[in-house]
């Protein structure tokens, strides 16, 4: 079977590998055939297009862009579009896989699907990224589309970019069709609640597993690694709920006040300081990303980047509680030494699962032509966000393994036993 011998651990982990190993894992678990691995492994579609672009100067350049929907069994394919120099087909493949796995864990009847296009945003002027935008809606006409595939932002996009898609596809169409992507601008259809949706995904996750371990928010303390969009409504929403956030970090480094960071302060000095990052903010001792990891603290909130709690520090993480606020910061070589120490992890596809479930509810509105309060999306994405929990907290009690392979079963149970129910040929 082609599951049974997993992929052995390189030195620098790839975060996409650790992910296929943890796969592999819960595969081997649910004890699923070779046929239904395969047909959960292997994308249902991958598309590569080239896109010719005018440039301002007036030469034309033809980028590549990528669209692979990994599975769409439980609904449409459902993934961001990414801009970047690195972007290649078996990175897109691999996050399409991940899309999959976290609707699924969620509960949303949605697929996994994942875009790209190799170029790099930043040299490129806003005319010239308008241009391959628009290029790559068209070019992927067939390939998107409300029931078929639906995206959103990832790295190098956002709002700005999803209109030009609505737009682009629209026009094709005839009418209006702003269903074709999320995390679109609010006056075009976007969500109310969507900025935020990550980070507060994280707190219902943290505190649901507070409260598994029996933790009382107001005599618990925090660190966040990441001050971006996950990681300061995550540090906000958590210090809202009683919890003392002792650390937070970015890019420059990290801040820590044993009395607790004054997270408001925080946020309106990086949103004053033009590169948006706390560099220089008072009302806390600097400290590296490195030491933050290791701070003696109940919960740590990985929520910048990928790979990193490795092997090399995993040993000397001191939380009861790591709570995956970015995708793949732990690398799969360092699973078993964080659960011989017993450390509760909610893991990436389950923690941030908060933003996916509310650009669904983008998609909904867009559906039924309604837009939602503030505080109904905020309730049904809470909804969403613990019974997921629950789901994957029983999962682990029944089959006793750590939650992250967990939440691994309960997406491939769900993917695979939708299938079987839909049947093949
Ligand atoms: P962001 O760009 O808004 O913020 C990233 C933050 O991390 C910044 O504060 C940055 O300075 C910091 N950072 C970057 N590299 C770092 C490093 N090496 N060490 C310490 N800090 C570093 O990004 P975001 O949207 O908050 O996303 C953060 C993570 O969460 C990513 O892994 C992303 O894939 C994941 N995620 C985001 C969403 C979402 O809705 N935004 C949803 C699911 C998962």
């Amino acid at each position: 079977m082609g599951y049974i011998e997993p992929a052995p651990i390189k030195d620098k982990e790839n975060p996409l590998e650790s992910m296929m190993s943890r796969f592999d894992a819960a595969a081997r678990l649910l004890g699923i055939s070779t046929e239904m691995y395969d047909i959960l492994k292997v994308p249902a579609r991958q598309v590569i297009v080239g896109l010719p672009v005018t440039m301002d100067d007036g030469s034309i350049r033809v980028f590549e862009g990528y669209r692979v929907i990994h599975s769409n069994i439980l609904g449409p394919g459902k993934g961001g579009i990414r801009l970047d120099p690195g972007v290649n087909l078996d990175e897109v493949r691999a996050l399409a896989a991940w899309m999959t796995w976290k609707c699924a864990v969620v509960d949303i009847p949605y697929g996994g699907a994942k875009g790209g296009i190799a170029c790099n945003p930043r040299t490129m002027s806003a005319g010239e990224i308008e241009r391959l935008i628009r290029q790559y809606t068209v070019a992927m006409l067939d390939v998107i589309g409300p029931d078929r595939d639906i995206p959103a932002p990832d790295m190098g996009t956002g709002p700005r970019e999803m209109a030009w898609i609505v737009d682009e596809y629209s026009k094709s169409k005839g009418m209006t069709v702003n269903s074709v992507v999320t995390g679109k601008p609010l006056v075009l259809g976007g969500s109310l609640g969507r900025t935020e949706a990550t980070g507060r995904g994280v707190t219902v996750a943290a505190l649901a597993a507070m409260d598994k371990l029996r933790m009382n928010p107001y005599r618990t303390t925090a660190a966040i690694q990441g001050f971006g969009n996950v990681g300061s409504h995550a540090a906000d929403l958590l210090h809202e709920r009683g919890v003392t956030v002792v650390a937070v970090s970015d890019i420059t480094g990290g801040y820590y006040n044993a009395a607790g960071i004054d997270i408001t302060a925080a946020i309106t000095y990086r949103n004053s300081i033009g590169n948006g990052t706390l560099e220089g903010f008072i009302g806390a001792e600097k400290i590296t990303n490195e030491e933050l990891l290791s701070l003696d603290v109940d919960v740590l909130v990985p929520a910048a980047t990928e790979d990193v709690i490795t092997e090399d520090n995993a040993g000397s993480i001191k939380a009861r509680m790591i709570v995956e606020g970015a995708n793949g910061p732990t690398s799969a070589s360092a699973d078993d030494i964080i659960n011989s120490k017993g450390i509760l992890v909610v893991p990436d596809i389950l923690a941030n699962a908060g933003g996916v479930t509310v650009s669904y509810f983008e998609w909904v509105q867009n559906r039924i032509g309604y837009k939602w309060t503030l505080d109904r999306i905020n309730r049904r994405a809470t909804r969403v966000m613990k019974d997921a929990f629950d789901r994957v907290f029983e999962t682990s009690q029944k089959y006793e393994v750590p939650l992250r392979l967990a939440a691994y079963i309960v997406a491939i149970d769900k993917v695979a036993s939708t299938y079987k129910y839909r049947g093949g040929y």
